[in-house]
């Protein structure tokens, strides 16, 4: 995808309206740290677009960044903070949960995780919630830089066994720092928003 235009359009707060956008969404969602504003950036070939996301105690946002006119991003809020309070907790389920029921545009949720560890109880309920809500997450590995080319088909398995998803789910490794992956993630958004 050639990026010609892209810009943060909406930020939603807990009270905000969700916007009903008529172009497809994508939907990305992690765990704090993981690497979700660097694969942001490194899609849209921009430095610092996507802002790292919260700390503790941080508004938690979803922002839309239109991209080309032509589709959505949609950065879901970051979770899995220990020091988390249980209002924030709260919040955050509710946006999101609001997110997922209400967007008739959302093509694919991609749940990033960090390829280097077993995903965490936060990741796999999270993936849970998806499946729940009639979603077929697609897994981001992120940080492949980090691993050994060798190792990497043993930590693909890992996180697939861990995270409780199937043999046939779709599990992208990529990296912010080398950009390995990225055609393939953008491939694969073209190819579900039918561009
Ligand atoms: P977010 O909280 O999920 O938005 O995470 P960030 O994108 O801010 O990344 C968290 C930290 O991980 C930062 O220090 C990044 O530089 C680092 N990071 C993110 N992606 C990669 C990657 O692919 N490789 C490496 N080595 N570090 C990364």
């Amino acid at each position: 995808m050639i990026i010609k235009s892209v810009n943060l359009e909406t930020v939603c707060g807990v009270r905000s309206v969700l916007p009903e956008n008529n172009k497809p969404e994508i939907a990305f969602a992690g765990k704090s740290n993981v690497g979700k504003s660097s694969l942001i950036n490194s899609l849209v070939n921009r430095k610092s677009l996507a802002k790292t996301s919260s700390q503790p105690g941080k508004t938690q946002t979803i922002n839309y960044y239109n991209i080309n006119d032509a589709l959505y991003f949609v950065d879901l809020p970051g979770y899995g903070f220990a020091k988390t309070s249980a209002v924030l907790r709260e919040q955050w389920g509710k946006m999101v949960d609001r997110y997922l029921m209400s967007s008739k545009q959302l093509k694919v949720i991609f749940l990033l995780v960090d390829i280097r560890h077993e995903p965490s109880q936060n990741d796999k309920q999270m993936y849970e919630w998806m499946v729940y809500h009639g979603f077929d997450p697609v897994i981001i590995a992120t940080k492949l830089d980090k691993i050994k080319r060798s190792q990497i088909n043993k930590h693909i398995k890992m996180i697939k066994d861990g995270i409780g998803a199937g043999p046939e789910t779709k599990i992208f490794p990529f990296s912010s720092l080398t950009k390995q992956g990225k055609d393939e993630i953008w491939e694969y958004i073209e190819a579900v928003c039918g561009l």
